[in-house]
């Protein structure tokens, strides 16, 4: 059976199937009869019994180079086998009347609100810690088996409904041949970070974990968009020989990733990198890059129970502004609500989270939250060249009002005697159309803007950049998205201005030639995309640039537009 899906991380994959469902405790009020009290006793120490079991297990499957995973695991069975929460349980059990599951959440949910407050950042952590072990329990309680896919014992293919951040970022990477997932388009998270791994992802293929079982084999064709469900033998050796052929042109492309970005006649082009920390392998692109385009700070707020102070901030914002030396650091603003959600702040549910108080309208009514991050911010800029970029700016209130902050805060160090950067540029992302199309107004009062085409294209094409449903709705090459991007590149041009594109259309080996067409000189993306765009680059000149340009801005559809960059691209890609 043949599925369609969106590739938005392009490989091709042949392997077993694994189901990723997410455990979600569900626990209800309720007191327990006198003759349940022992049952509920016993159901508690045989889930306790079995979370043991299972982190014995995960703590002897690491071998060699696994320590900090085995420290971890470690933690993890102290915190299980603490003898004062194990007599608290038993406690509400007996004295409470409670059943298993609602004494572990109650006593449980008491320490990691006690742990959450306190001052030292490394007990803080310990939270995250007590929240899975609760969750194991609870699982375990439940007869759930255990999933991870930070312990992968074989390669698989992960069918989810959706990943969340904490999922990926413990990914056994080795281990993961593809991920298929029911919602995301090609600018969700997830398909942001599957880029960055180079693992082939296709996602929005409805129903995707009905499709298939456990330890299947399956094909994922993440470059025509196809999952094969119980393919013949046939269909098996030919994707075989396609994922060799893949392979063998990345491996070509990978060559490139070293050399200057320059197009074909000598045009310096600026070939930025986008990162969501400053962990070792985001920083490894800090060679092939001449800045960070983008900087997603929410990462850092992310898959963590308290906020990341200021000096936690002020540390990971220093290592990243001295790795890049005096190349630019474009440090954007907390970008949280829409697809991306915190545990660390409780946010009331909107009915339209996209079209609600998210990024910087969420920061200008949290304003202590804001002053966090300009405040550490700004005080790491006293090293290297930092950029500070504000998102979601839908006009010249929001910059105004964003500015005002940036300038408390400045008053505040002052006043403190504390020093920080002076000559730090600040401008905003244009990922909104009303701000787009007062490019001319808006480049007045910033030092430079950043185009956020996953965002510009969402609200251009009114189409929610995860729902599957609306995908075919979502139109990067749409008419609409050219002429907007052409007008901002000139009123910036004629400005002197600096003007990046760092949403995914920069690393778009179609789009990225358009925008150099447009004028834009300096682009930004993840890792995987670098090679391919300076190969790319290596061979247009500014003048092919320009007239594709010109001819897609005159196409009447997105799928014209596709159709009429493909083929007259075909040369080159
Ligand atoms: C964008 O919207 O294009 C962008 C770069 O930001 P994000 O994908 O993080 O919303
Ligand atoms: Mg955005």
């Amino acid at each position: 059976m043949e599925y369609q899906g969106n590739p938005v991380s392009e490989g091709i994959a042949v392997g077993k199937v694994l189901r990723y469902e997410r455990f979600t405790p569900k626990i209800e009020e309720k007191t327990l009869r006198p003759e349940e009290v022992e049952p509920a006793v016993r159901h508690y120490e045989e889930a306790r019994g079995g979370a043991k079991a299972e982190l014995e297990h995960i703590r002897d499957s690491f071998g060699a180079g696994g320590e900090d995973k085995k420290k971890i695991i470690t933690a993890h069975l102290d915190i299980l086998m603490d003898v004062a929460m194990d007599e608290e349980i038993r406690q509400a059990i007996h004295g409470k009347m409670l059943p298993a599951e609602n004494a572990i959440q109650k006593v449980y949910s008491k320490y990691i609100r006690r742990i959450g407050k306190a001052k030292d950042a490394l007990i803080r952590e310990r939270a995250t810690d007590m929240k899975d072990v609760c969750t194991r329990i609870l699982r375990n309680c439940a007869g759930v088996r255990e999933q991870s896919l930070a312990v992968l014992p074989q390669p698989v293919i992960v069918f989810a409904d959706d990943l969340f951040p904490s999922d990926t970022a413990s990914l056994d990477r080795s281990k993961v041949l593809a991920i298929v997932t029911e919602v995301g388009g090609p600018t969700s998270h997830t398909a942001i970070i599957a880029r960055s791994y180079e693992i082939p992802a296709l996602l929005g293929v409805a129903d995707a974990l009905r499709l298939v079982a456990d330890g299947e084999r399956v094909i994922v064709d993440a470059v025509d968009g196809r999952l094969i469900t119980q393919p013949t033998e046939e269909q098996v050796r030919a994707y075989e020989k396609k994922r060799a052929e893949f392979a063998k042109k990345a491996a070509e492309t990978k060559k490139y990733i070293g050399i200057e970005p320059v197009t074909a006649d000598g045009e310096k082009i600026e070939v930025e990198l986008n990162i969501g920390s400053a962990s070792v392998p985001e920083l490894q692109g800090s060679k092939y890059t001449t800045g960070v385009g983008l900087f997603r700070t929410e990462f850092l707020y992310m898959g963590r129970d308290t906020l990341p102070t200021e000096e936690e901030q002020y540390d990971i914002y220093r290592k990243v502004l001295t790795e890049f030396g005096d190349r630019p650091v474009t440090l954007r603003t907390l970008d949280i609500g829409g697809d991306k959600k915190l545990d660390c702040m409780d946010l009331p549910k909107e009915d339209n989270p996209f079209l609600g108080n998210r990024a910087l309208r969420l920061c200008l009514s949290h304003r202590d939250l804001f002053k966090t991050q300009l405040r550490a911010a700004l005080r790491a800029g006293t090293i290297g060249n930092l950029w500070i970029m504000f998102p979601m700016v839908g006009s010249l209130d929001d910059i105004r009002n964003a500015k005002q902050v940036v300038q408390e805060v400045r008053g505040d160090l002052d006043r403190e005697h504390i020093p920080y950067g002076k000559n730090i540029k600040i401008g905003i992302m244009i990922e909104i159309p009303s701000i787009a199309m007062i490019a001319d107004l808006a480049v007045k009062e910033v030092d430079f803007a950043s185009i956020g085409t996953n965002d510009l294209c969402q609200y251009t094409t009114a189409a929610d950049r995860l729902n599957p449903t609306v995908a075919p709705y979502y139109q990067s090459y749409h008419p609409a998205m050219f002429r907007l991007i052409r007008y901002v590149a000139q009123e910036f041009k004629k400005a002197g201005k600096p003007l990046c594109v760092c949403g995914e259309m920069g690393g778009d080996k179609l789009a990225m030639p358009v925008l150099l067409g447009f004028g834009i000189r300096r682009i930004s993306m993840g890792l995987a995309s670098v090679a391919n765009v300076k190969r790319i680059l290596s061979r247009l000149t500014v003048a092919r640039a320009e007239e594709l340009a010109e001819n897609v801005c005159r196409q009447e559809t997105a799928a014209d537009a596709a159709a009429y960059l493909k083929s007259a691209l075909a040369d080159i890609l």
